[in-house]
């Protein structure tokens, strides 16, 4: 009798995820950062796990405990300042009936398609979001196909998450095959820093996958700070241009990280050169623990005015504030504090 033996390979990138960084000391020996300093900030780790993946390790200063990435990812005293304004839920999220599905604007959904992320950045406003009760499963996904039925005025779906990108090839194939039975749809929307974190993510699979649809692709990477895009991301990057996805970036200005034109301008021009344009530059969204890196609405202005004159107009992000019930994202000159 024959026996017939399966083998299962799981692709690079999860093999990578597996070997991600989740203690402050292992992230200190990693990068020779003082012990009394690593010590100092670990305890900040129980208001929000460590998670980094170490290819952004490995783009890291060592010996900078002011390293813009590692700022991104290293839990902080300050994070336990209770600051006037900062809350838990900053976008009033929380409150949604729909799991797993926000209806914030008129002709796009959101999917909270994986609650898990392959990085923990210390500024995220989902940070205290309740994963556990959004799961996207079986029957989520059933409803979210009712509800796009029962509004034709919906044209674009989001997925997000956490990171949309955690969801294997397969997996966001077949949802996409459901999508495309919904005539209204054009657009599929993937908000995503899991290529930053992880370019191997960035698969010919899965863009072969887009590329086929009926459906436009769009791609909405995070990254913040130039030492973000390397050499293999922007290779990457530049593959998945070539199957016709759109890409787009969007940052969160933070304080201590890129709250400075001329930085801004060179992560602008990397993506560029990787065929990605800006989309927003994000305020920081006022979540509890995160006070530390707000920067003033003037200070803001003032960037996002000298990156003006460093930038052509096509490589300048709009500058936005999300602003909880607003029908859009709202162009900061337009708030008056
Ligand atoms: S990857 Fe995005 S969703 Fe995940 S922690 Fe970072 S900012 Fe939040």
């Amino acid at each position: 009798m024959s026996e017939t033996t399966t083998i299962s390979v799981r692709p690079e990138w999860q093999l990578e995820l597996a070997k991600a960084i989740r203690s402050p000391a292992e992230l200190g020996t990693a990068l020779n950062l003082p012990a009394d300093w690593v010590a100092r900030h670990s305890t900040a780790r129980e208001l929000f796990p460590l998670m980094v993946t170490r290819h952004f390790v490995n783009l890291m200063q060592p010996g900078d405990p002011d390293d813009p990435l590692l700022r991104q990812v290293m839990p902080h005293a300050d994070e336990f300042i209770d600051a006037p304004g900062f809350v838990t839920d900053p976008l009033a999220e929380q409150t949604n009936q729909q799991p797993a599905l926000l209806h914030k604007y008129r002709s796009r959904v959101l999917v909270i398609l994986r609650g898990g992320c392959a990085i923990n950045c210390r500024y995220c406003f989902r940070r205290h979001f309740p994963y556990a009760d959004h799961h996207f499963g079986r029957q989520q996904r059933s409803q979210l196909l009712d509800y796009l039925r029962s509004d034709s005025s919906i044209n674009e779906v989001i997925l997000s998450g956490g990171d949309p990108l955690l969801a294997t090839d397969a997996q966001l194939a077949s949802l996409l095959t459901d999508l495309e039975q919904l005539p209204q749809l054009k657009r599929v929307r993937i908000h995503s820093r899991l290529p930053v974190v992880l370019p191997e993510r960035l698969t010919d699979a899965l863009a072969r996958r887009l590329h086929e649809s009926p459906l436009q692709a769009l791609l909405v990477l995070h990254a913040n700070h130039p030492h973000e895009v390397d050499h293999k991301l922007q290779k990457a990057l530049k593959r998945w241009a070539g199957y016709d996805i759109t890409l787009l970036n969007q940052s969160v200005l933070l304080k201590g990280i890129n709250d400075n034109a001329e930085v801004l301008a060179q992560l602008n021009e990397v993506l560029f050169e990787a065929r990605v344009l800006p989309y927003y530059l994000h305020q920081l969204d006022k979540v509890k623990g995160a006070s530390h890196f707000a920067v003033t609405d003037a200070e803001a202005l003032q960037i996002a005015e000298q990156l003006r004159v460093l930038l052509p107009g096509f490589l300048v992000p709009r500058l936005v504030r999300e602003v909880a019930g607003e029908p859009s994202k709202t162009p900061l000159e337009l708030i008056t504090d």
